[in-house]
């Protein structure tokens, strides 16, 4: 993505958080020589998603905050299920939000020649052994949190044995789950994971950036705080279910820090609770089953809560950043509506976003009092929340489409649209009134006649006349024919994969993808100004919704992809 894609955070950001608090304090007392230096640290194993989201704009805003930096780290300790792919489009997703990571992109994997070096020092302090017992052997000793765990056989193996034994996982002598190197700390802690927790694995598997060199791999554990304390990390942010990891995290770095002359800087992690949204899956071992297996087109379907799925779907990176600031960030778990999503990017096209005539389910209307031939050149302001935006014109003609459910017979008083006997307005253009139908044998209405009122033309005074209803519609023989792929939940349930005896893809929602092949959209829709800086088209189709330009569109075949309808369920909430 070139840099001048990239929509910079303008926005004022007013909401302060309990981790402000919490870094203010430190500051007060100059902790870090008054820097702040925060991370975000993905696993590349898969594509970010709205969860992600939160945390890239709390880590970046904070960095931002306080005048500092924040790092992007891969922490690639798993080859098996990490890819370049995943790298690169991580990468595309925090720019496309709008932040700058300090300096190159680190990687966990620059750090494995001195977490193995740390290992060692470790077995030589007696503080950490190689067993030779299997995961499940290991796994069935760990006790609970009530009833200690039971110590390996291999627990007290001298440091000379432990060191001989580690070279040689390390020079590949064993197979996959032979041994594993595990931390010597207590086996009857009431905290579990400091019951020796496991360090190294043995792993023959071709790293996506180290290669072969190495058939060990570390444990996340044992990666993720020393890859903040390797990069000065100030303030490890990370999500709740690491606060029971966190004196497993000081312990490490006690154990390689000690003797060192103090004070010898240390990442402080604070915990915040992750984001959890209502009618989908957050997993990303259920995303990859999504894509894997063929529900959705890739991670970047319209209908994923992946970044590149948001951002097919049409969702601006200001808006993304402005749900995040809403949901806040705080300590206690909560379910947030995906209506306050869609609220958002509402709110933010409904600033930004042209607006445009399109039919998606047509009509045809014939004006039978419209010289044939004759077409006018109706002005239309591009966006009425923003004059700068300025005006384009449309033509009128004879025969025009419109929406076919903005015609009823015999309609409800209430009912402010079409009928015969009834007048409304067709927007920029003319007032017209229904005289006839035509059906088919059927009973399916072919064509509506009208008759206009000349006098009444957009703009003149005339025009004033007060009527009830107001259409959108197209010119038929200058509209463009596009594609329109409508896009419902993905998921049924609001909680789809919180249910114990059912499947998440059982809530799938068979109706979530609705492509209508011929829609009409005005000719000149292009002249609107609707490119925003990320390079993607977005528009407001009159009455109809958002809608942007897919990426797989070509001059021939526009493809659009409705973002959001009109109605806002989550102000009428409030
Ligand atoms: P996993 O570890 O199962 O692969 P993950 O979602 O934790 O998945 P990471 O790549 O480790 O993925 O996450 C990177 C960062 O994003 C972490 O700091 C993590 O805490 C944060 N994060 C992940 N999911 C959410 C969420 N739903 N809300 C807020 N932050 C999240
Ligand atoms: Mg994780």
């Amino acid at each position: 993505m070139s840099k001048e894609h990239i929509e910079t955070p303008n926005e004022e950001t007013t909401k302060t958080n309990f981790i402000h608090q919490e870094i203010d304090a430190d500051l007060q007392e100059n902790k870090n020589g008054g820097q702040v230096l925060t991370r975000f640290p993905p696993e590349p194993n898969g594509y970010l998603h709205i969860g992600h989201a939160k945390s890239i704009c709390l880590n970046f805003g904070l960095g931002k905050y306080y005048n500092g930096k924040t790092n992007l780290r891969f922490d690639d300790t798993n080859p098996v299920k990490e890819d370049t792919e995943y790298v690169d489009s991580i990468m595309e997703d925090v720019k496309w939000l709008g932040f700058n990571w300090n300096g190159e992109p680190h990687y966990t994997s620059d750090y494995f020649d001195q977490l193995y070096e740390w290992a060692v020092l470790l077995i030589k302090k007696g503080k950490a052994y190689v067993d030779d017992q299997t995961a499940e052997e290991i796994a069935s000793q760990k006790g609970s949190p009530t009833f200690p765990g039971t110590e390996s056989p291999h627990r007290n193996r001298s440091v000379e044995e432990n060191l001989d034994l580690f070279e040689r996982m390390k020079k590949g002598e064993f197979q996959n789950g032979e041994r594993v190197l595990r931390a010597k700390i207590d086996m009857a802690s009431p905290n579990m994971h400091l019951r020796d927790p496991l360090m190294y694995r043995i792993m023959h598997a071709h790293h996506h950036r180290t290669g072969d060199q190495w058939c060990i791999y570390p444990m996340y554990d044992f990666a993720h705080g020393q890859g903040d304390f390797v990069e000065g990390i100030t303030h490890s942010i990370c999500t709740l279910e690491f606060e029971v990891h966190r004196p497993l995290y000081e312990w490490f770095l006690n154990e390689i820090t000690e003797g060192q002359p103090e004070p010898v800087a240390k990442p402080r992690q604070i915990e915040f609770a992750r984001l959890n949204l209502n009618y989908t899956v957050m997993s990303k071992r259920k995303l990859l089953q999504l894509v894997n297996e063929n529900y959705v087109s890739g991670w970047d379907d319209p209908r994923m809560p992946t970044i590149s799925g948001l951002r097919r779907r049409g969702y601006t990176p200001a808006s993304i950043r402005r749900f995040a600031d809403e949901i806040g960030v705080a300590k206690r778990e909560n379910v947030i509506d995906v209506s306050l999503l869609e609220h958002c990017v509402r709110e933010d096209l409904n600033k930004k976003a042209p607006r445009v005539y399109a039919v998606l389910n047509p009509v045809k209307v014939v004006i039978t009092n419209y010289p044939e031939g004759q077409v006018e050149w109706m002005e239309a302001i591009n966006n009425p929340e923003d004059e700068s935006m300025g005006s384009r014109t449309l033509p009128f003609s004879r025969e025009i489409y419109i929406e076919r459910d903005d015609f009823m017979e015999n309609a409800p008083r209430k009912f402010f649209r079409m009928d015969i006997g009834r007048e409304v307005r067709l927007k920029n253009a003319y007032i017209v009134k229904c005289e006839s139908i035509t059906k088919d044998e059927n009973g399916e209405i072919t064509e509506i006649q009208c008759t206009y009122d000349p006098d009444t033309k957009s703009g003149m005074e005339g025009s004033n006349r007060k009527v009830k209803g107001t259409l959108h519609w197209v010119s038929i023989e200058h509209s463009k024919t596009v594609q329109v792929k409508q896009y419902d939940r993905l998921f049924m349930d609001e909680a789809p994969d919180s249910h114990k005896d059912k499947e998440f893809l059982e809530f799938l929602n068979p109706n979530s993808l609705n492509v209508i092949n011929s829609c009409y959209i005005e000719p000149n829709f292009m002249d609107a100004g609707a490119n925003f800086e990320d390079g993607i088209a977005r528009y407001q189709f009159q009455r109809l919704g958002y809608f942007c330009v897919d990426k797989d569109s070509t001059e021939e075949n526009i493809i659009f992809n409705r973002t959001v309808g009109l109605r806002d369920s989550w102000s009428k909430k409030k």
